[in-house]
């Protein structure tokens, strides 16, 4: 992929705003506490600042420099002998939260209405920005602001919404069935744009843009006139042999049954246990070409590819090869979630353009009013938020930000104390917070660090819970023409650095006018899993882990810059004047992990999950976040903040 020299690319142009804090290059492994006091100390107290204002970055973010090296230090045993004495603060609250993503935010809220609204409650989060990873990214350009979605995409749930967390999306003001009222569906199809796949040499023998037949697993589908087109076009030029052309028709055409002489329950169990690709290549005997072919489908659901996802989760998101199985269509033992189509779910769906980023803002606003201007859920779209207002003595709600908890200690016997002390890293130094109770709304991976007297197999369950990384990437560019004179606003690259490249979905709310245009800018959303196939999948996300970690932002930038070039430069797009700014989301730990009937025995045999586990109250301290339902949802998130406050209310 080094076709291009980096001035073509416009790697020298600088016109990437850049966080500041990307010139600090540190590495996960390579981190060592005086990086992160460094690194730290640049954000921590700028808070107060009228420029502060996270949003706007650019560069890397997600999970930024300088938010996570004491965390990792910790995990590594280095943090307490370069640490000073913790400073006292002398501060006492009713609750306080570890964590300031939807979880954790949540909980505030629950909390307040149960003890009142002078219940005196922190937040502390190791970003620089709260929302945890639902996260808005910000442009500007000619005039104009764009919004995108640096995590959170929307609110949507593979299972229906509980009575809870329906209830507080409606308290927020949210109407999820006014959605159609803000989406411009015939958008791009009115310019004649499609979903396309696009073909690299390096895989596939030459580089070509072709239509995609295949609706994006998990994502909306064209409707089957405009399928049946696809399928036409896709026989006629993909890049393939004739033998894997062949296949695909007869894989979407054959109703054979590839497990002959079992009952359905006896092939489930068997699909359960095998990839989709192994049924593929070895039930279904497909050209390999096409295993290929599908292979990264279904990371945008799971962060892995279909090496990693059992078939018959793969029969349950609709995926060819199953029409002559005669499946019962019960969900089997072992499906994911995911995999279990659910009509009432389906329909409960709402994208803001910053995705739900707007739920964590609704929520500030609820804790904080005046953090975040106006009064609707339309309103939050375009409302600017004023950081300053977050960590404010008087208010009886503080979100401090840029500050890892460090240790979760009770005061005493867990089973007898009367308050929690909390210990946290800021700026370079560290502090302790008395609490009456503590809710750990924080990645489960780093809590047996930081609550070190809770037992072992609860530890050792929550250890487990490691997420799955993934890289959120926006692009803003001077307009989609070149989209448009290639025919597509929605590209699968099988081989590519993200397999995945969107035009935004256009969503005009609240004063938000999205692009609707090709002559004017818009925002490209492209995803990548760095997963590793081959292995088992969490292996595969521990390795992709340490590599976005250890990749720089400037060879993310390039291959950004390269794989743009590469697809769309045939129609007239040029990276050096077209591309006004980068925004990398890097979440290492990405989607709480989800269990996975190939290697996770007990999700199919039954028994305690470690979830299960890893969730249980310890005297004055819950436990919530996405990881204690195993569920990568905003509803879960959410679910188990109301879990968790309910367990230290007693209520
Ligand atoms: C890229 C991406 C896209 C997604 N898209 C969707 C979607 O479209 N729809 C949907 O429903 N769900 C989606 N999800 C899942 C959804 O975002 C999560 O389930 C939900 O936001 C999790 O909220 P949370 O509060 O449990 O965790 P988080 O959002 O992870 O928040 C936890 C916070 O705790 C902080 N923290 C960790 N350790 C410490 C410490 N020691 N001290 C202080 N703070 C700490 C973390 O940094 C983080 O900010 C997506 C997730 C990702 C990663």
């Amino acid at each position: 992929m080094n076709d291009w020299k980096d001035r073509d690319l416009g790697m020298g142009r600088g016109i990437t705003r850049r966080d500041f804090l990307n010139g600090v290059a540190l590495t996960a492994g390579a981190a060592v506490l005086s990086d992160f006091l460094a690194a730290a100390d640049m954000q921590a107290g700028r808070e107060q600042s009228s420029d502060y204002y996270p949003p706007a970055l650019t560069g890397l973010r997600g999970s930024h420099p300088g938010s996570f090296d004491a965390a990792h230090s910790l995990r590594d045993g280095t943090f307490w002998e370069q640490a000073g004495t913790p400073v006292e603060t002398r501060e006492s609250y009713d609750l306080v939260m570890v964590g300031g993503g939807i979880s954790g935010l949540s909980a505030a809220h629950f909390f307040r209405k149960i003890a009142g609204s002078k219940a005196r409650v922190l937040v502390l989060d190791n970003h620089d920005d709260f929302g945890g990873h639902a996260k808005r990214n910000e442009f500007s350009s000619a005039q104009r602001t764009m919004l995108g979605f640096g995590g959170t995409f929307s609110i949507e749930s593979p299972a229906p919404y509980s009575a809870v967390a329906k209830s507080l999306i409606e308290e927020l003001g949210i109407v999820v069935p006014s959605y159609p009222r803000y989406v411009n569906r015939d958008l791009y199809r009115s310019f004649g744009l499609s979903p396309k796949i696009f073909f690299d040499k390096e895989t596939f023998g030459a580089d070509k843009l072709v239509a995609n037949p295949m609706p994006r697993v998990g994502g909306e589908s064209e409707n089957d006139k405009a399928r049946a087109h696809a399928v036409e076009i896709f026989l006629q030029e993909a890049p393939l042999s004739e033998q894997a052309k062949a296949d695909y028709a007869r894989l979407l055409t054959e109703k054979k049954d590839y497990l002959p002489g079992l009952t359905s329950d006896e092939k489930k169990a068997r699909l359960a246990r095998m990839s989709y690709n192994s049924f593929l290549a070895d039930l279904v005997k497909v050209s390999p070409e096409l295993v290929t072919l599908f292979q990264n489908m279904p990371q945008p659901l799971f962060g892995v590819g279909f090496d990693a996802v059992a078939a018959q989760d793969a029969w349950g998101l609709g995926a060819p090869g199953f029409a002559g199985m005669n499946l019962d269509p019960a969900p089997g033992r072992g499906m994911n979630r995911d995999a279990i189509p659910n009509e009432e779910a389906e329909r409960y769906f709402f994208h803001f353009p910053d995705g739900s980023a707007s739920i964590a803002r609704l929520l500030v606003r609820k804790l904080i009013p005046q953090a975040i201007p106006g009064h609707s859920a339309t309103d939050v779209v375009m409302a600017r938020a004023n950081y300053a207002t977050l960590d404010q003595e008087n208010s009886p709600v503080r979100i401090r930000l840029n500050s890892t908890a460090v240790r979760v200690k009770h005061q005493g016997d867990p089973g007898k104390a009367k308050g929690v002390e909390i210990t946290y890293a800021r700026g370079g130094k560290v502090y302790t917070v008395q609490a009456a109770h503590c809710i750990l709304a924080c990645w489960h991976v780093v809590i047996p660090h930081i609550c070190e007297q809770l037992p072992e197999k609860q530890k050792e369950a929550l250890s487990s819970a490691a997420k799955v990384p993934l890289l959120y990437t926006n692009v803003a560019i001077r307009n989609w023409k070149a989209f448009q004179k290639l025919g597509t606003n929605a590209i699968y690259v099988p081989g590519g650095y993200h397999s995945y490249m969107n035009l935004d979905l256009p969503v005009s709310i609240g004063g938000y006018d999205c692009s609707r245009k090709p002559e004017e800018p818009i925002v490209v959303h492209m995803m990548k899993t760095p997963c590793k196939p081959g292995r088992p999948a969490r292996d595969q996300h521990l390795l992709g882990r340490v590599e976005l970690f250890t990749t720089t932002f400037e060879t993310m930038e390039r291959n950004i810059r390269e794989q743009l070039t590469r697809v769309v430069g045939p129609g007239g797009f040029d990276p050096a004047n077209d591309i006004t700014a980068i925004t990398v989301n890097r979440w290492p730990h990405g989607y709480a992990y989800e269990y996975n009937s190939l290697w996770d025995k007990f999700w199919l045999e039954g028994g305690e999950t470690p979830c299960e586990v890893a969730r249980k109250p310890f005297g004055r301290i819950a436990i919530a976040n996405a990881d204690a339902g195993a569920y990568a949802y905003t509803d879960g998130a959410i679910d188990h903040a109301y879990r968790a406050v309910g367990e230290i209310t007693k209520r």
